[in-house]
């Protein structure tokens, strides 16, 4: 496997609560994979340890043939999008875009090309000079990609992007979504408790259960042959 992350013997604990127990995960170079479960499984814990936002006592995690364990959220090639939106409401969408890349010091031509580009595929250019108060539910949602587009990341972390968003708008973000890595073909990870998001989405789903992988496959596989009654109950397989 061309590896593009990878987790090793894991282990995070708040307290006496153990989260995440002894996890190992090997997700491939432009592999869509989803981390499915319910609600406090561990998800967003396992997402933010690959994304370095905290920190890892126990085990190790390489992104791009790299032990980033202790290297800052910054340097690991990693774009992240929460279900909040976490858009800077003072500035507009061109400067929400381009901010990281102000920080960074790129120059002004690049940085009008990327944002440019990235407004293009996000199909947002009629809103670059709105502020977030201003947009939807979905704008907002599609800038917060864009502000990780921007940045040529290899590898996209997905925290419950649609779940603020109506039913209608998920389904088209979702479509959106499964575009944008059909074109960028960079490596996804992407966090939901939802199947049918799961189902649509994935190269590879694991599904999570109280911080363990209890079963990673494509998504046929996982549907049609659960490995457990947990599997098969969560991702609603004929039984
Ligand atoms: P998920 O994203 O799958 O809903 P989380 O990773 O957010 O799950 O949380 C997993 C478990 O860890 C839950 O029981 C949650 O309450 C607990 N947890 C998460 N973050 C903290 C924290 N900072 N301090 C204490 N417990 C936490
Ligand atoms: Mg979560």
């Amino acid at each position: 496997m061309d590896t593009s992350v990878a987790v090793r013997d894991l282990k995070i604990s708040y307290g006496a609560l153990d989260v995440i127990k002894d996890l190992q995960l090997e997700i491939a170079r432009g592999e869509f994979l989803v981390l499915l479960g319910p609600s406090g499984c561990g998800k967003s814990t396992l997402l933010n340890a690959i994304a370095g936002l905290i920190d890892v006592a126990d085990g190790e995690v390489w992104i791009s043939g790299r032990n980033v364990t202790w290297e800052e959220p910054k340097d690991r090639g990693i774009g992240m999008v929460f279900q909040s939106y976490a858009l800077y409401p003072q500035m507009s969408v061109e400067k929400n875009l381009s901010f990281s890349l102000r920080v960074a010091r790129h120059d002004r031509a690049d940085i009008e090309r990327r944002v440019a580009r990235a407004a293009e595929i996000l199909q947002i250019e009629p809103l670059l000079k709105r502020k977030p108060a201003h947009l939807s539910g979905g704008q907002r949602q599609r800038v917060a990609i864009g502000r990780a587009l921007v940045r040529d990341v290899d590898v996209f972390l997905f925290d419950e992007p649609l779940s603020n968003l109506d039913a209608k708008l998920r389904v088209d973000l979702r479509v959106e979504i499964k575009r944008l890595h059909q074109r960028l073909e960079n490596t996804m990870i992407y966090v939901t408790h939802d199947q049918i998001e799961a189902l649509t989405l994935a190269d590879r789903i694991a599904v999570m259960k109280g911080g363990v992988i209890q079963q990673l496959d494509d998504p046929l596989t996982i549907y049609n042959r659960p490995k457990n009654r947990f599997v098969a109950e969560f991702i609603g397989s004929p039984s």
